[in-house]
C-alpha cells in the first residue's frame, strides 16, 4: 500500500496527505497510466509502448500508425492498442490525440469496469471535467472531438452516452499530464494518472513528478518494468501534510502564474506565494547602481521593449535564423542591462535564449558567461530542488565543459547531480548521462590540476577531431 489517503482539502476539493513521514528524493508513490497516446505530430518518432524518442522505429504492420522501438515494446503495448489497431485500420487512418486517448479510456474502462487496482484512490466519474466553465470556442472545439470521437468508436464496442464522452473529453483537458521522452527535453504524449489527479497544485510544492519510462528492451523478460510516473519527495514531508505539485513554471509573477491556472485548471490559487506575492519583487527587479533606480516610465519603456523583442527573437529562433536571434538579443540586452535587477524575467528569457544558440553555434565561450548569469537568476527564484533548476545547471555544466572551463563544469556537474538524483532519482535515463559525465569531468580535473598545458593540448586534439 502506498503511503497515502484522501482527505477533504477544503476549498480546492479532495487532495492527497501522506500517513507516514517522507523524506527527500523519496518515492511517495509510483503509478502506471489508465491510458496514454503519444502526440499526432511525433506519432512516427516516439514508440508507442515506453515513449522514448526512436530513430527508425518498427511499425505496427496491421494499423501502419503505431511505432515501436521493438517486437518487445510492441508485445508489452498489444493489450492497450489491440481494439485502437482495428479502429484505425477500418476508417483508414488515426484521429487526433485526444479522441485517440478518450477512446483509449473506454476500451480500458469497458475491460475493467473503471477501477483497475486496489491503490486506485478515485474513479474517473469523480474527475472534474469543468465542462460549465468551457468558453463557446472550446465547447465548439470538444463538440467536434465528440462528433470525431463517435466516427472512429466501433459499432462492435459497446455503445456510449454523449454527455459520458463529453466528460471524459473535459477531464483529459484538465487532468491529462504531458510525457516527456526519456531525456526530459521534449513533451511526446498525454496520458492520464487517475491519483496524481488528486495531488493539488501550489506554486511552492513539495513534490514533482516525473516520467520513467520503464525498461521493456530488457532480455530477461523479470527486469521489465512498466511506464510509469514517479511523485517524488522534494523535501521532508511530515505524517498528515498534504502532497502538492505545481501546474505551471514558477518563472512567472504570481499575477500571471494565477491567470494561467484559472484558464487551464480552472481555479484561483490561494498558495503562499501567490497570496503574498513572494518573489514577485524578484522578478521583476530594478537594478541599483550606488542607490540609484532607473524611473517608473523607463521600465516600462524597457519592459514594453523587451516583451516586442521576445516575440521578434521567438519568430527568428523558429525560421532558424540564429545571426538575427544573436542581433535581437544583444540589441535587447543593451537596453535591459542598466534597467532591470540580475532575478528579472524578462532579462532571464533574453539570456537564457541568448545562451542556447550560441552553444548551438558552437562559441561556447561566450554562451558559458550567459548560461551562468542565468543559474545565477534562476538560483535566487526556484525552490531549491527543482527539476527546471536542476536541467539548467546541466545544461550550464555542458556549456562550460565545451569552452574548456573543466573547473566550473565539474562543479556544476555535481551540484545538478545532487538535484537530479532528488528530483529523478539514480535510475533515470538523465541521472544516469549525468553520472557518466561527472566521471568524465573528475577525470579530466584531475589531468588539469596535474599539468594545465597537457590537460589543453589533449583537448585540441579531441577538438579537432
Ligand atoms: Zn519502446
Ligand atoms: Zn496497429
Ligand atoms: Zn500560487
Amino acid at each position: 500500500m502506498d503511503p497515502v489517503e484522501v482527505f477533504s482539502a477544503g476549498e480546492k476539493g479532495r487532495g492527497l496527505r501522506v500517513t507516514k513521514e517522507i523524506s527527500a528524493g523519496e518515492v511517495v508513490f509510483a503509478e502506471a497510466s489508465f491510458a496514454a497516446v503519444v502526440f499526432d505530430s511525433l506519432s512516427l518518432q516516439v514508440c508507442h509502448s515506453c515513449f522514448r524518442r526512436k530513430v527508425n522505429p518498427h511499425r505496427c504492420a496491421q494499423c501502419k500508425f503505431a511505432h515501436y522501438c521493438d517486437r518487445t515494446c510492441q508485445r508489452a503495448a498489444w493489450d492497450e492498442h489491440e481494439q485502437e489497431c482495428s479502429a484505425i485500420k477500418k476508417i483508414g487512418q488515426a484521429p487526433n490525440e485526444n479522441v485517440r486517448l478518450v477512446a483509449r479510456i473506454l476500451w480500458r474502462i469497458q475491460k475493467d469496469t473503471g477501477l483497475v487496482s486496489d491503490a486506485q484512490l478515485t474513479t474517473l466519474d469523480l474527475l472534474d471535467d469543468h465542462l460549465s466553465e468551457l468558453s463557446s470556442e472550446d465547447l465548439k472545439d470538444l463538440k467536434v472531438d465528440v462528433q470525431h470521437f463517435y466516427n472512429y468508436w466501433p459499432k462492435n464496442s459497446k455503445p456510449v452516452g454523449e454527455d459520458y464522452v463529453a466528460h471524459l473529453f473535459g477531464m483529459v483537458n484538465c487532468n491529462g499530464f504531458t510525457l516527456s521522452d526519456q531525456r526530459g527535453l521534449q513533451a511526446v504524449g498525454v496520458g492520464l494518472f487517475p491519483n496524481l489527479c488528486l495531488v493539488n497544485h501550489d506554486c511552492w510544492p513539495n513534490c514533482t513528478v516525473i516520467l520513467n519510462p520503464g525498461n521493456q528492451t530488457a532480455l530477461d523478460t523479470s527486469l521489465h518494468s512498466k511506464r510509469r510516473i514517479e511523485l517524488r519527495a522534494l523535501g521532508k514531508i511530515s505524517e498528515g501534510e498534504e502532497l502538492t505539485i505545481s501546474y505551471v513554471d514558477f518563472l512567472n509573477v504570481s499575477k500571471d502564474r494565477q491567470q494561467l491556472l484559472k484558464k487551464k485548471y480552472y481555479f484561483d490559487c490561494k498558495c503562499e506565494h501567490c497570496i503574498s506575492g513572494i518573489r514577485d519583487d524578484l522578478m521583476t527587479a530594478v537594478r541599483d547602481t550606488h542607490g540609484h533606480q532607473s524611473s517608473a516610465d523607463v521600465v516600462k519603456a524597457v519592459t514594453d521593449f523587451s516583451l516586442q523583442a521576445l516575440v521578434k527573437i521567438e519568430e527568428a529562433r523558429t525560421e532558424g535564423n540564429f545571426h538575427e536571434v544573436l542581433k535581437l538579443c544583444h540589441e535587447c540586452l543593451e537596453k535591459q542591462d542598466p534597467v532591470f535587477g540580475d532575478t528579472n524575467l524578462h532579462l532571464l528569457r533574453v539570456l537564457s535564449i541568448i545562451s542556447e544558440v550560441l552553444c548551438f553555434m558552437h562559441q561556447f565561450g561566450e554562451a558559458a558567461g550567459y548560461a551562468q548569469r542565468v543559474l545565477d537568476g534562476y538560483t535566487k527564484l526556484y525552490p531549491p530542488n527543482t527539476a527546471q533548476l536542476g536541467m539548467a545547471i546541466m545544461r550550464a555544466a555542458v556549456t562550460h565543459w565545451h569552452a574548456g572551463l573543466i573547473e566550473t563544469a565539474h562543479s556544476l556537474v555535481c551540484r545538478a547531480y545532487a538535484i537530479l538524483i532528488i528530483t529523478h532519482g539514480a535510475q533515470h535515463p538523465i541521472t544516469r548521462d549525468l553520472e557518466a559525465m561527472r566521471t568524465q569531468t573528475e577525470k579530466e580535473l584531475r589531468l588539469f590540476k596535474q599539468n594545465e598545458s597537457v590537460y589543453h593540448s589533449m583537448r585540441e586534439t579531441v577538438l579537432s577531431h
